[in-house]
């Protein structure tokens, strides 16, 4: 899930103990993504995909993390096609071909939080959409390779950023991936966007970020909707989301949800 900007909240650096029970809290979330990935199928709603990750967490001894954050009322944020983020699972909601779907899952797992998302697709989905896919999965490991001890969070959302728009799409700006720990959004904010010459915060080791670039295939420009919570683009084109949660070593940066398929 991500972060609307607001308050700067608090930056925590992790422990290597702590990081272990991170990666065993983003390992759920994969697997649940991982199955979704293997159920969300023409026919299927947003509800059966929210109540089979509540069903997964719970069977891995975590709680989903979204459920009642801020009132949120499903496990799961579900987004289709021209929703960007936070959609709600719905019964009303039901899978078709050609569509595009962002499932963003968040656990609790012994006190510390997973996030990670995907965007799927639908069976067959057109050229223009299944472009969009690869350049923000790529868009998300362009950023990861720069959360590096001695880098600037910056550094991260220019490398999204220049990415995404080397191929003419959009970044959302309204939303931020964040940091993660004992709390689901915690500080560094980390945007998609490069904010120029303004200072950001060092990268450290034992910082754990989550990295989510939603991109656009036309405007930047979202609006949210009259539920309080589904965020679409202004123009309706379809967008991407992709997240991981990750550790900052002195080596480099380590993918807590790394088992995502
Ligand atoms: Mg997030």
């Amino acid at each position: 899930m991500s972060n609307a900007p607001a308050t700067a909240k608090q930056i925590t650096l992790k422990t290597v103990s702590e990081i272990e029970i991170m990666r065993r809290a983003n390992r759920i979330v994969g697997g649940a993504l991982n199955m979704l990935r293997e159920k969300a199928d023409a026919g299927v709603s947003t509800w059966e995909l929210d109540l089979w990750a509540e069903e997964f967490a719970r069977q891995h001894g975590a709680t989903p993390a979204f459920k009642g954050y801020h009132g949120f009322p499903g496990s799961l944020c579900v987004s289709l096609n021209e929703q960007v983020v936070h959609g709600i699972p719905s019964k009303k909601v039901v899978l078709a071909e050609g569509d595009i779907v962002s499932i963003d899952f968040g656990v609790c797992y012994k006190g510390f939080y997973g996030d990670a998302a995907v965007t799927l697709a639908i069976g067959e989905i057109d050229a223009a959409k299944a472009n969009l896919l690869k350049v923000t999965h790529d868009s998300l490991y362009k950023g990861i390779e720069q959360a590096r001890v001695g880098n600037r969070i910056n550094d991260i959302s220019a490398a999204v950023q220049a990415h995404v728009e080397k191929y003419g799409y959009s970044v959302v700006k309204q939303f931020v991936g964040h940091g993660i720990g004992a709390a689901l959004h915690e500080g560094p904010e980390v945007p998609n966007y490069s904010v120029g010459n303004k200072r950001t915060p060092r990268i450290m080791a034992g910082m754990v970020l989550a990295i989510e670039p939603m991109v656009n295939l036309g405007t930047f420009e979202v609006k949210v909707l009259k539920d309080g919570w589904t965020v679409i683009t202004k123009d309706k084109s379809p967008s991407a989301h992709f997240e991981h949660s990750i550790a900052i070593s002195e080596e480099g940066p380590i993918i807590l949800s790394d088992n995502i398929y």
